[in-house]
């Protein structure tokens, strides 16, 4: 079969690609055939996220992945390109940073199982970077925080060991929550089949409780007619 990567072309017996991982075959073609071509991984299971690329288009981790005659697999996209399949990832990191997603001041309160239970879904995040190659917002702005960072900021918003939660929602009213189109688009590439669009949403919420409003509709209330169009002073 003819599979193209990162623009070269690689003829592969059909039984290697019916039976091997995109993985496999990125191994295969890197010991016999062309010793150049540069991919990342890790664990090799779909758990450690850094094997991560595009097949025709769409995000997958290239261990979970099989592929078909004329497939392209490509590096992720709203990143720069190191080499081949090898993408930098420190805007992404910035992000996650910038996002206050962590544990920042612990209480002592006792977690029950049914507490893990209420963020053991965001917590699965492997950081595979899938969401923010397929996210339009992130594609046009680089200060958006993104996906994963705002999925683990829900994360931390519902963990009770955390104390600071208001510097969390005060911190992603800027390019955060507002600025999210709810595509969907994260929702579809994530491995860990995280809700990310419904986080973003209950985090709209949490914010609109916390006093914050949609920047974007005050604008728009702005310039509407509450007359629609009707001038009482006519008369
Ligand atoms: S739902 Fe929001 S965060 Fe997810 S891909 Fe769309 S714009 Fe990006
Ligand atoms: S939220 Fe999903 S797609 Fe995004 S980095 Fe985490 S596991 Fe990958």
């Amino acid at each position: 079969m003819k599979l193209k990567i990162c623009e070269k072309e690689y003829l592969i017996d059909d039984n290697r690609v019916k039976r091997d991982s995109l993985l496999n075959i990125l191994y295969y073609i890197k010991t016999k055939l062309d010793h150049t071509l540069s991919f990342r991984s890790g664990c090799r299971s779909g758990v450690c996220g850094s094997c991560a690329v595009r097949v025709n288009g769409v995000e997958k981790l290239a261990c979970k992945t099989h592929l078909s005659d004329g497939d392209i697999v490509e590096p992720l996209k709203n990143t720069k390109v190191i080499r081949d399949l090898v993408v930098d990832l420190e805007n992404q990191k910035g992000c996650l940073e910038n996002s206050k997603a962590h544990l920042d001041k612990r209480s002592d309160t006792q977690i029950t199982s049914k507490d893990e239970k209420a963020i053991d879904l965001q917590s699965n995040c492997i950081l595979c970077n899938s969401c923010y190659s397929s996210c339009p917002v992130y594609e046009v702005n680089s200060e958006f925080k993104g996906p994963f960072a705002l999925t683990r900021v829900y994360r931390y918003v519902h963990d009770k060991k955390e104390l600071n939660i208001q510097e969390k929602i005060d911190t992603v009213q800027s390019s955060g929550v507002w600025d999210c189109t709810l595509c969907g688009n994260c929702n579809m590439v994530c491995p860990e089949h995280i809700d990310i669009k419904n986080d973003i949403m209950m985090l709209r919420n949490i914010s609109v409780q916390n006093g914050y409003s949609d920047p974007h509709m005050a604008n728009f209330n702005s310039g509407f007619d509450t007359n629609f169009g009707f001038d009482p002073n006519q008369f």
